[in-house]
């Protein structure tokens, strides 16, 4: 089968490698319809010590299920279904407690890799997998668009604004205005924030986020885009949704925030020089981590998506074969479009 394998910093390719197979009980192998390139990619692609023929670190799929392990009873050959990044067990403390993007029992092998691929194993897949109603030729694209970002980006976009506890009411600013920080301003407007400010200088991300519930933008950074929002919402956020993770994003998200305000972190850190205890004057408090994908699938976003409320897949902007992997890649990079999607044959 073919998968998309990096070569050197800057470019993916496509290889040849051998099709997976059941190896545990609960294994199930997908064929994948829809595949996509996420944020977090970029960190791969971009690093300059990549060895070629590295494989892709590709996370978010829906496809058919092809094969089950003799363990799993959730799903049968044949079902459509959502592959999420994680692969919670559903029944351990942290599952339970709907956290199961850092499910207790499957630490260090709780993400999905190499997706970017005709078929994948998908690993602890009796619990996380989310079976969607139909075939995929029942849905429009546009539909197959918003059922992908059930893989990763909606839940992590909604998962920011749990952990902020975003409530009805709420005004809430949301720093990234990538695809998370787009699905971060449809989740604010789900728990019913009162004022959503998106922080982004392109026009088309700020038209976006408009379109999806957000009441204001703020082009600005820094000290002038704190002091924008504070004019704009006459005073402090009660909670900030950072979607990038870099520290001049969480300097931003805590800058907006109100003595007593909240921070949601869901950007994948790269820095780690923020101590704990600098947010102690604010008495801000601070959460996040990895979303809780199966969890907010099953619960609500899989109906919120098939109801028609939300329509995240407007984030995908380009579509590319699987063969034209490199470009679906370049044109993130380049930041010309804000996702790219994997149409696979
Ligand atoms: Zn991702
Ligand atoms: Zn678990």
């Amino acid at each position: 089968m073919r998968s998309a394998v990096y070569k050197k910093a800057g470019q993916v390719g496509i290889e040849e490698i051998k099709r997976p197979s059941i190896q545990e009980t609960d294994d199930v192998i997908i064929r994948v319809v829809r595949a996509c390139v996420c944020g977090s990619d970029l960190w791969s692609y971009r690093n300059p010590d990549i060895k070629a023929g590295h494989k892709n670190s590709g996370h978010e799929a829906i496809g058919i299920v092809e094969e089950v392990g003799e363990a799993v009873t959730t799903v049968k050959p044949g079902d459509f279904v959502i592959a999420p990044f994680t692969h919670g067990c559903g029944e351990c403390d942290a599952c339970r407690a709907g956290y199961d993007g850092t499910c207790d029992r499957h630490i260090g092998t709780n993400w999905s890799g190499g997706v970017q691929a005709e078929y994948i194993r998908f690993h602890f897949a009796n619990w996380a997998l989310v079976k969607i109603p139909g075939q995929p030729s029942d849905y429009s694209e546009g539909m197959l668009k918003s059922l992908l970002t059930l893989a990763d980006v909606m839940p992590t976009g909604y998962h920011a604004a749990r952990v902020a506890n975003v409530q009805k009411g709420d005004k809430v600013v949301v720093i990234g205005d990538g695809a998370v920080g787009q699905c971060a301003v449809i989740a604010a407007k789900m728990r019913g924030a009162s004022q959503i400010i998106l922080m982004s200088r392109h026009e088309d991300r700020q038209q976006m986020a408009l379109e999806s519930g957000a009441t204001a933008v703020v082009a600005e950074r820094g000290e002038e885009g704190i002091a924008k929002v504070r004019e704009i919402l006459g005073g402090g956020a009660d909670a900030a949704l950072e979607c990038v993770g870099t520290e001049a994003a969480v300097e931003q998200a805590l800058g907006v925030l109100h003595n007593g305000g909240r921070m949601g972190i869901v950007g994948v850190p790269h820095y780690n020089n923020r101590a704990l205890g600098s947010t102690f004057a604010q008495n801000i408090s601070v959460a996040g981590g990895a979303a809780s994908a199966t969890t907010y699938d099953k619960q609500f976003l899989l109906k919120a998506v098939l109801d028609g409320d939300i329509n995240p897949g407007r984030v995908f902007t380009s579509s590319y074969k699987l063969k034209d992997i490199d470009q679906a890649y370049k044109a993130m990079d380049e930041r010309k479009t804000i996702k790219s999607m994997i149409v696979m044959d």
